[in-house]
């Protein structure tokens, strides 16, 4: 697979070429430039917003799908993926861990059943992030399906933990995930990669991603 990385300089990029190994790098974007040797099949995209623009024109002007793990996008960013989605697939999500899919995939099914519980979320992450909340403590949230607090802290070099509580005078439930390695994150993306290879087009979740790798 020919594959472009936006952000290749990053601590996710860094992952991300040593996961991809045996497959050719043949574009780099990062805040020094510009470089490319080649016409990338798919572009992997762990960047930060103002790269975004970088990242969908090069998807358009080579025809190549996106696999996009860059947080802290708004509405019309996604717009703009959607449109592409249109021409080419594209993998968007906030987290490419297996384990937040399938923990988004429980609370979807019974966060219902917890109605009578306060929820909070607590995210930490190392002190270089730059969003906050997290992506993936939005992407809970919403799995929960109701507006509940996000508690954020940013302290030393944690990859990412997150903790959902469900809590009532007697009793609390605690659901949590944690990030050992950013090569969870990486091998998702060259899972997603994968996943595109085998479509035309199309706007997909990483949870589709799991899904289908659960069937082969
Ligand atoms: P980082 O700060 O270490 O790296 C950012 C990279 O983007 C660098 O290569 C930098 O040169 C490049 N960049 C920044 N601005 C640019 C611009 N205007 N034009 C071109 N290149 C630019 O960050 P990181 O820890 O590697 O994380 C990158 C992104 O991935 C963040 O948005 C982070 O939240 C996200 N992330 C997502 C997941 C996921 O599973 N979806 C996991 C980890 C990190």
């Amino acid at each position: 697979m020919r594959y472009g990385l936006i952000g290749s300089s990053g601590r996710m990029g860094k992952e991300i070429i040593e996961t991809f190994k045996g497959h050719d790098l043949v574009l780099e974007v990062s805040d020094t430039g510009i470089f490319r040797h080649g016409e990338p099949e798919i572009i992997i995209d762990f960047s930060n917003r103002e790269a975004l623009k970088t990242a969908i024109e090069m998807a358009y002007q080579f025809g190549a799908g996106i696999v996009t793990g860059t947080t802290a996008l708004n509405q019309s960013d996604i717009a703009d993926l959607r449109r592409l989605a249109e021409r080419v697939p594209v993998v968007q999500s906030f987290n490419f861990s297996t384990g937040i899919n399938l923990l988004r995939m429980i609370l979807k099914e019974y966060s219902s059943l917890l109605e009578e519980f306060e929820a909070e979320i607590i995210e930490v992450h190392h002190s270089a992030k730059k969003d906050a909340p997290s992506g993936t403590a939005i992407m809970l949230k919403e799995s929960v399906g109701r507006d509940l607090p996000i508690h954020s802290v940013r302290t030393g070099g944690i990859p990412g933990d997150h903790r959902v509580f469900f809590a009532n005078e007697g009793e609390v439930i605690e659901i949590s995930h944690r990030v050992i390695s950013r090569k969870v994150f990486a091998i998702g993306a060259l899972k997603a990669a994968m996943f595109c290879a085998e479509r035309e087009n199309g706007f997909y979740s990483y949870e589709e991603v799991v899904r289908w790798m659960q069937k082969r």
